[in-house]
């Protein structure tokens, strides 16, 4: 499976009434956006700073697991700056010329949002080096002896860039978000129903109380898998019951879905049931598992594993991934006296 963290298993393939319920999903506002209250003060500060002084935000970086709302953080940021936001992707720009297109495209204050920018080329990333610190770009142009160089200056414009993975970053790009890192957490089981009492609000559907901490339950506390699960419980209860949430409705849907009561779906119980099964509990390498299971291992290590590790259900050690007690008890396993996992953390100590 290629990865496209928008359209994976955990966030299907969107149907035209999906993409738009989702525009209609998204926070307006900062009153609107739950939790992640640290990272909220400190945009609210550089924010207020930088229009006190009449300049464009400095350049910010969000990371953190997909779904946990960075893109909405980026269209925030524009319209609390009043600035047009300019949206892109790492893999979108394949060559250096796409990447100054669209930058010698911008205008003054604008912001240009690149989402997984851990996936841009290292000549590519180049580019950006100059543009965000010194506001001009170098590049040559042709080849041989009639290649040109040129120094072309910049309108006034911030950066703002998403990463699931952030070590990936080189750190003289790393560097240059002057305005601040910020990690995005895994919400609270409170804030995620927050989010799902207010969206079943928007979407006009009514959920009773103890539907919502059923769907909240088992979202992996990701507000954008909330959001997906809340519409397919709208979807069950339309279809086999009288369009009202009530908690048989969503176990149902939720259960049809073969979410477990933990959130996992079926990749993830067969990536645990693999490391246990297929190579002892670990420890295995990413590559190694990503082929015994035939996924990416990018998937796997921007997708599935950041929650298995949440759970506390997979450890990543120097030599490879190892199950842990817990995801042998999960799967209604024994877990060998000492697994694989705690076998690492003795060595370790
Ligand atoms: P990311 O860019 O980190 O993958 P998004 O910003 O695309 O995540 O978030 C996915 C969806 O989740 C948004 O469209 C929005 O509906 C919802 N969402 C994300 N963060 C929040 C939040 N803090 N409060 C309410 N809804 C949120």
């Amino acid at each position: 499976m290629s990865i496209d963290k928008k359209s994976n298993n955990l966030n299907p393939q969107k149907r035209g009434e999906d993409v738009s319920l989702d525009l209609a999903l998204r926070p307006k506002n900062f009153d609107e956006y739950v939790g992640q209250d640290k990272v909220k003060r400190n945009l609210k500060i550089l924010i207020e700073a930088a229009k006190k002084r009449n300049e464009p935000i400095e350049h910010i970086l969000f990371h953190g697991p997909a779904g946990l709302g960075k893109t909405t953080l980026a269209h925030l940021v524009a319209k609390e700056m009043n600035s047009q936001i300019k949206i892109t992707s790492g893999p979108a720009i394949s060559k250096v010329g796409d990447l100054v297109a669209i930058i010698l495209r911008l205008e003054e204050g604008d912001i240009l949002f690149i989402d997984e920018i851990h996936r841009l080329s290292k000549l590519v990333e180049e580019i950006l080096y100059p543009a965000m610190e010194s506001r001009a770009i170098d590049f040559v142009s042709g080849k041989g002896p009639s290649a040109q160089s040129y120094h072309l200056p910049l309108k006034p414009f911030t950066l703002v860039a998403a990463t699931t993975r952030t070590s990936l970053l080189s750190s003289p790009l790393r560097s240059r978000f002057s305005g601040g890192s910020f990690r995005l957490d895994f919400y609270t089981i409170e804030d995620i129903e927050k989010i799902v009492c207010r969206n079943a609000k928007i979407l006009c559907v009514e959920t009773k109380p103890e539907a919502i901490k059923i769907i909240a339950s088992r979202s992996r506390f990701t507000p954008r898998i909330a959001n997906r699960l809340l519409k397919r419980a709208r979807d069950y209860a339309e279809v086999k019951g009288q369009g009202i949430i009530t908690p048989e409705l969503a176990e149902e849907a939720l259960n049809l879905l073969e979410i477990d009561h933990l959130g996992l779906e079926s990749v993830d119980r067969r990536i645990l049931d693999t490391i246990i099964k297929k190579f002892n509990g670990g420890p295995v390498g990413a590559g190694t598992l990503a082929a015994a299971m035939m996924e990416e291992v990018e998937t796997i290590e921007e997708v599935y594993e950041p929650y298995l590790m949440q759970l506390g259900f997979l450890d990543r050690t120097p030599r490879g991934r190892c199950a842990t007690s817990r995801a042998y008890e999960h799967l209604g396993l024994t877990p060998p006296s000492s697994s694989a996992s705690d076998q690492n953390q003795q060595k370790l100590i």
